[in-house]
């Protein structure tokens, strides 16, 4: 059977395309030994059957994270029959790096132009035959989610993998273009697979390729000692990633039109609504402002006896339980209880009378008393505290995940990455530091998300720091008692 690995950037809409080319016969693990996960399906058409790996999202094959070293491990090793690179076309320059880096590899490749009813709906167009021309592989496009244009994709990758495919580079034109040719003659003498790619990656630096090539790093070293570039020095690996982006630039963007319109007798690129979003919410101060209300929002509807300040006015609801096990469900004499306290008191008030009713039904068949209190105070007890603060983070933690799946969060990342680089981690170490408020443990398990291990562990170590609803009449009583104690000292130096 066949073996077809999805390949390209996180959220370019690979799982999508996996699930629906596979569909119910999609098996989830994890790769071994590294929390990533895998999936694996297969694709049917008529009596042909393909093996469909969707592989970790990456921006690149750099060795950085588990899941480039998955991704790279996989396609070197585990020899796919083709790669369907599937590149997002709302943002073709940033998906193209990867792309770029794929085309080095002696490995048939077909791009899936994905998100396409995107690019059709902002008006926007992009040359696909022009775009297939200038990348030298098949270029379909497509829309994952709509599935559109899926069996055109299958039957042109199905094609593409019956023909081996000579690896080519962006960096033809570079300076270290003679170096790269002296490297790879080196690794096909070897009888090395992927040379080119090997080679490059060798004069990148990579870690893993100086470690498993050590004997070829002195050509690299005898090279630089005769090279400086003027802007990069002989620090190849920032020159060529630069070059890869000039590359992309010049031959790439011009295949994509964005749709303008006229304004005010000029003629100007037209803004989608996304773009409009994301000139507000990532705006230098408005973005941060828009923030921190939105966080208060999140935080007021989870946690507030005073839902948007009415009590000051005297709102109230004229049920209230009065009398019963549910008093005080909707408010108290402080104002209205939001969402996340009115759920909290729904499930302690409920959890509270059946703890009564079996403790009364225990006593009532004379059960020895500290059987009772057994049950009453230790079991039920200890189970109702722990699921008690359960409301809360859910609320939390829904609101969270909406604003995460909305791709908010990414924005956000991008607004504070600049204050959290002061710190050592990146704008994404946030989201899980903000769940910390919820839960610790989901918080750190969130952490997965980073991107390598250095900020993983240093973001770990900050989230206890967060007072989430158990710690925090803890830490009150401890804070009290504190400047209580304080305060005694204080007098008794007076
Ligand atoms: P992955 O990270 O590459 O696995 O990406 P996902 O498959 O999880 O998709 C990321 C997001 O893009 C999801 O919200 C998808 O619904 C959305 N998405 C994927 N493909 C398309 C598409 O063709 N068009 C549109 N409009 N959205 C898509
Ligand atoms: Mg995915």
């Amino acid at each position: 059977m066949k073996k077809f690995a999805l390949v390209g950037n996180p959220n370019c809409g690979k799982t999508t395309l996996f699930n629906s080319l596979t569909g119910s016969t999609a098996y989830v693990g994890n790769w071994p030994g590294v929390t990533v996960e895998k999936r694996e399906g297969i694709y049917k058409k008529g009596k042909e059957k393909v093996s469909i790996v969707d592989l970790p999202g990456i921006y690149s094959l750099s060795p950085y994270t588990n899941e480039e070293i998955i991704s790279r491990d996989f396609i070197l090793d585990e020899h796919p029959d083709c790669i369907i690179n599937i590149v997002d076309a709302t943002n073709l320059e940033r998906n193209l790096y990867l792309s770029m880096q794929l085309l080095e590899m002696n490995v048939p490749v077909i791009i899936a132009l994905n998100m396409m009813d995107v690019i059709e709906k902002n008006g926007d167009t992009i040359d696909i035959s022009e775009l297939e021309k200038r990348i030298g592989v098949p270029v379909i496009a497509i829309s994952a989610l709509k599935e559109n244009n899926l069996n055109v994709l299958m039957d042109k990758a199905i094609d593409t993998s019956k023909e081996l495919r000579n690896g080519w580079s962006s960096l033809e034109k570079t300076k270290i273009k003679p170096l790269i040719d002296i490297l790879t003659s080196l690794y096909e003498k070897e009888g090395i697979e992927n040379p080119l790619f090997h080679a490059i990656k060798l004069s990148e630096n990579d870690d893993i390729e100086v470690k498993n090539f050590a004997k070829f790093v002195p050509e690299v070293n005898k090279f630089k000692e005769h090279f400086s570039d003027e802007l990069f020095g002989n620090d190849f690996e920032a020159l060529i990633a630069d070059a890869r982006y000039k590359f992309i630039t010049e031959n790439y963007s011009p295949v994509l039109k964005k749709a303008v319109i006229n304004k005010g007798g000029k003629v100007v690129e037209k803004l989608s609504i996304s773009d409009k979003i994301d000139r507000i919410v990532t705006h230098k101060y408005f973005g941060f402002l828009i923030f921190i209300l939105i966080l208060f929002f999140i935080f007021h509807l989870t946690f507030s006896e005073d839902l948007f300040f009415l009590g000051a006015f005297g709102v109230k609801f004229s049920n209230n339980f009065a009398g019963t096990a549910y008093e005080g469900l909707f408010w108290t004499e402080g104002g209205i209880n939001s969402p996340g306290v009115f759920f909290a008191n729904l499930l302690n008030s409920t959890t509270g009378l059946i703890n009564t009713s079996i403790v009364s039904a225990m006593e009532g068949a004379s059960v020895a008393n500290w059987a009772v209190s057994l049950v009453g105070e230790g079991i039920l007890g200890g189970i109702f505290a722990v699921l008690g603060f359960l409301p809360q983070i859910l609320l939390l933690f829904l609101r969270f995940s909406i604003l995460e799946d909305s791709g908010y969060m990414a924005r956000v990342a991008f607004i504070l990455d600049r204050l959290l680089r002061n710190f050592g981690v990146s704008g994404r170490a946030f989201m899980p530091m903000i769940m910390g408020f919820g839960c610790s443990v989901p918080a750190m398990i969130n952490t997965r998300t980073l991107s390598d291990d250095k900020e993983r562990i240093a973001t770990i170590r900050v989230i206890p720091f967060f007072s989430c609803g158990a710690k925090l009449p803890i830490l009150t009583a401890v804070a009290g008692g504190m400047i209580s104690a304080f305060g005694e000292i204080g007098r008794a130096h007076v």
